[in-house]
């Protein structure tokens, strides 16, 4: 499950590391007063990028404040319509880096990436510093992160935030811990200027305190065969076994079984396709949607939406049968894809 950026920051706050002065309204609500400008207003949405989408606005008076929270309140970044802005005592910024912890599956550990040019434009930039982090080795990794980094006289500091965010990421069963920008203030002081945090879904019941905006998607998701080349996305467990079946039937290696349960809305389409392409080997992606009370229409809506946003995905074999599937065909049409009658046609394009 993913943290809004707020959320993560209790949690850092918590483990002893530093953020700014913030404070959370809902939209909609009235302005708090500020103690003093400037100060950034935030969006509240699952998503990152939200800086150049206009959804991070730095302010200098009440009423450029009143407009940027009317602004960002009615800004949907991403597909997502934010329920919370956080506004920020903003930080006189002198450098920005990257810094983050990942687990790497591979050698079972955990890493801290780290990149002295952090920000917005991360992305594109080449040669990320990557290094174990076990919770004993936090004064190495203060160490090197130092040198990365261009501050030298920082070590010692480095290593407590190694160290903290250790903690905080074992503590809280994280997959993924992401500090960009980590703000060196001009006044010399280490800040998390934005953090993203993704929490075990499987951890859950050791952590009755977990109570989050974006509740956990009710998707069970299991690799089958991570070289598996054709992917199934269904409804109900049991049409997501039969998807899988008949995938392997009709002669393909099945890569996945995903139940999205009684719902499909962008946020459980986009993160379905999301975990598929981390399939190195999918050419295909079968949709088998039967609707019950649960509407096709909505299943269409929220493929549309997801393709339109993940533009790389692979190809789409679309069945949608029962409650709305009329509609929802017509809907898929007109954006330029093809349902299939039923899941054996389906499964014959693929072979073509
Ligand atoms: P993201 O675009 O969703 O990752 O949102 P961020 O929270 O990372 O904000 C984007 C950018 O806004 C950062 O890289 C900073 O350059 C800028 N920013 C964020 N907080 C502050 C702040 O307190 N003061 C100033 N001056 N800039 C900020
Ligand atoms: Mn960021």
């Amino acid at each position: 499950m993913k943290l809004l950026e707020y959320e993560a920051k209790a949690l850092l706050q918590k483990a002893g590391l530093n953020v700014a002065d913030g404070r959370i309204i809902n939209v909609g609500d009235q302005l708090p007063s500020m103690p003093a400008f400037p100060v950034v207003v935030k969006s509240q949405v699952p998503v990152g990028g939200r800086g150049k989408l206009g959804g991070v606005t730095l302010v200098n008076s009440e009423k450029e404040l009143t407009a940027a929270v009317k602004n960002i309140s009615a800004l949907s970044i991403k597909g997502y319509a934010p329920k919370t802005l956080l506004i920020e005592q903003a930080l006189a910024i002198d450098r920005e880096f990257y810094l983050s912890l990942v687990i790497n599956r591979g050698n079972a550990a955990i890493d801290i990436v780290a990149h002295p040019d952090g920000g917005m434009e991360v992305e594109s930039q080449k040669g990320f510093f990557v290094t174990p982090i076990t919770g004993s080795n936090a004064d190495t990794v203060g160490e090197s992160l130092a040198e990365l980094f261009g501050l030298e006289g920082k070590a010692f500091l480095l290593a407590e935030w190694a160290q903290k965010l250790y903690e905080c990421f074992t503590k809280n069963d994280t997959t993924l811990l992401e500090i960009n920008p980590l703000i060196l203030t001009k006044q010399g002081e280490l800040v998390a200027g934005d953090c993203k945090m993704t929490l075990d879904d499987a951890a859950a019941f050791r952590h009755p305190d977990w109570q989050f905006e974006t509740p956990p998607a009710d998707n069970s998701y299991v690799v089958l065969n991570k070289n598996g080349t054709v992917a199934t996305i269904a409804n109900g467990a049991g049409l997501a076994m039969a998807t899988v079946d008949a995938v392997g039937n009709a002669g393909f290696t099945p890569a996945n079984f995903l139940d999205i349960g009684g719902s499909a809305t962008l946020a459980t389409m986009r993160d379905s396709f999301e975990k598929i392409s981390q399939l190195p080997n999918v050419t295909a992606i079968v949709i088998n949607i039967f609707g019950g009370i649960f509407r096709c229409d909505i299943a269409a809506e929220a493929i549309i939406a997801a393709k339109q946003e993940l533009p790389n995905l692979p190809e789409l074999y679309i069945r949608l049968s029962g409650n709305r599937a009329e509609q929802a065909i017509a809907l898929l049409k007109t954006h330029g894809m093809q349902p299939f009658a039923d899941l054996k046609s389906c499964l014959k394009a693929i072979k073509s």
